[in-house]
């Protein structure tokens, strides 16, 4: 693992290739975006700490559809354990749990994003569909605004707009066709899987080529994530935390480690290697040009949190230990305190270079060659886009 100018790239461990450590320049504003992914765990202070569940007149008129598509329990949203908070409730009828959203599928932005990891991002932009709702909740959430949503009622959604199956795969072509995304990054889509799915068949049996992204919190069920074999290219999970104690803390998930380890060996045993555009498992050091652009692998993101400094070690030792350089990490500075976390003694600043760099330094010392670093001071608010239903009539 290389660093100096921003991240630091891989090498690989593919059979029959020397492994090759590569520095690559830093996109000064690359993971921004990721943080908003990785935070949608964070509402925490906003949720409570039962699901609510009531009345809502917005049946989802779609969700018959969508569940003719699947068979599986984990998709029948009348009674919803799709996701480890195992809410049961009839989201069908408009009920809402602990994601805060209904069966019908609500999203807050679809457009390009320049400002993932670059071999992600590609020559144009990363095609970003945001989905409203978290099933996290973490209390420091960078994604609030979206990821908040358990004020919905019925006349009113307080973060998105609703998008049906049909209109959903038509959105994910019109970035492929018209603004020639370099792939579809699905951000914290979880909670939406039924009807995701579905769309992402019709949209690939209409001519969708270009890589699917699952971009999440990776506290899902390894067993809906099967569901997505064969139809997601990229898997951009989050490895947030191991401490249960910092998880329960944080985002009332004190299993989240368990769950987030199974779910990223779904994920990894479904795209086992990474592989570019120009054929190869690996980056040059030494190629000047570009960046390839991914098309299959996993890269798994960890936002370094202040005063977390050893968990955050744990995580990236987890990663390199178990999956090598078949996996590329992450590591993300860009932490910035939310109104929400105004006055806590622990969150409310940012991470010190310090401590960024000592955990980049350590992950360098255990041997990671294949790695992302951020540069700069990337953790600001003002990089957070607009939620404003851009992309999605
Ligand atoms: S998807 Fe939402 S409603 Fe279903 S179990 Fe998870 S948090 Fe609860």
């Amino acid at each position: 693992m290389c660093r100096e100018g921003a991240w630091l790239m891989p090498a690989s461990e593919v059979p029959g290739q020397d492994p090759v450590i590569r520095r690559a320049r830093q996109n000064f504003y690359m993971s921004i975006f990721a943080g908003l992914t990785v935070l949608p765990v964070l509402c925490q202070a906003l949720l409570s700490e039962t699901p609510p569940s009531g009345p809502n007149e917005n049946v989802m008129t779609d969700f018959k559809w969508a569940l003719s598509m699947s068979d599986s329990d984990l998709f029948d949203l009348t009674c919803c354990t799709l996701c480890p908070r195992n809410c049961r409730v009839n989201r069908a009828a408009g009920n809402v749990g602990y994601c805060g959203e209904p069966a019908d599928l609500y999203a807050a932005r679809a457009a390009l994003l320049k400002w993932e990891e670059p071999v992600i991002t590609g020559p144009v932009g990363s095609g970003a569909i945001f989905f409203s709702g978290c099933n996290m909740g973490c209390i420091f959430c960078q994604n609030y605004k979206i990821a908040n949503t358990k004020a919905f009622d019925s006349s009113k959604h307080p973060a998105g707009i609703r998008v049906t199956p049909e209109h959903l795969s038509e959105i994910m072509l019109r970035l492929q066709d018209e603004e020639k995304a370099t792939n579809i990054n699905l951000v914290t889509p979880s909670h939406y899987l039924p009807v995701i799915v579905p769309a992402l068949e019709r949209a690939k049996d209409n001519g969708l080529t270009i890589p699917v992204v699952y971009n999440t919190s990776s506290y899902e069920k390894a067993e809906a994530l099967k569901r997505l074999d064969g139809l997601v290219d990229i898997y951009l999970p989050d490895l947030k935390y191991v401490s249960s104690a910092l998880s329960a803390k944080y985002s009332k998930a004190p299993d989240y480690f368990d769950i987030a380890s199974r779910a990223i060996a779904e994920m990894v045993r479904q795209q086992p290697w990474p592989l570019f555009a120009d054929g190869s498992h690996s980056l040059d050091e030494e190629d000047d040009a570009d960046d390839p652009v991914m098309l299959k692998g996993v890269v798994v993101r960890h936002l370094a949190l202040p005063g977390q400094a050893e968990d955050s070690r744990r995580v990236i030792r987890y990663l390199y230990e178990t999956y090598g350089s078949r996996i590329f990490i992450s590591i993300m500075n860009q932490y910035t305190p939310m109104p929400q976390v105004k006055g806590d003694p622990e969150l409310d600043r940012r991470l010190s270079d310090e401590e960024y760099e000592s955990l980049v330094d350590y992950a360098i010392g255990l041997g990671v060659e294949n790695g992302f670093i951020q540069d700069g001071k990337t953790a600001s608010e003002s990089f957070i886009p607009e939620f404003n239903g851009y992309g999605l009539d």
